[in-house]
């Protein structure tokens, strides 16, 4: 069951510009930074209430998030994350609605969390991602090791 929009991914060119203006702009604290080799991107995490941003930065031209940029050189919102307590279910049950999987099995993604995407073609043009954290019972905040 989807339990909360668990954060908004959103593609920058500049990694540290981009932080920098969420820091002075908006006020917010960078609370993590990680890379993501399964999708050759450097991350960095804003909470906001409940929901996280996720900033993505590519690594290699070969990255989905390059190609974004390509289409998109200004970056901007790419895809929206719910939160769920059983990502194959919510697959599953994706998939029996008619939806095009991009994943037909979860992978590590960023935050210690499992995550899956479904094709934006397929859900009206929203890039949907499920994810769950990994080590369930964790209570499932990126920010847990705080
Ligand atoms: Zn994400």
């Amino acid at each position: 069951m989807i339990k909360k929009i668990d954060h908004l991914g959103i593609a920058v060119k500049n990694l540290d510009e981009v932080v920098n203006y969420y820091e002075k702009a908006l006020g917010l604290k960078c609370e993590k930074r990680e890379e993501v080799a399964s999708q050759k991107v450097r991350v960095a995490f804003f909470s906001v209430g409940e929901v996280h941003i996720e900033l993505l930065e590519p690594t290699d031209p070969e990255s989905p998030i390059a190609k974004f940029l390509e289409k998109n050189p200004n970056g901007g919102i790419h895809h929206v994350a719910f939160g769920t307590d059983n990502i194959e279910a919510q697959l599953q049950q994706a998939a029996a609605a008619g939806c095009k999987l991009i994943h037909e099995k979860p992978f590590e993604g960023a935050a210690n969390k499992l995550v899956a995407f479904l094709h934006p073609k397929s859900t009206y043009g929203v890039l949907t991602e499920f994810c769950m954290p990994k080590n369930n019972g964790g209570g499932g905040c990126c920010c847990s090791s705080h």
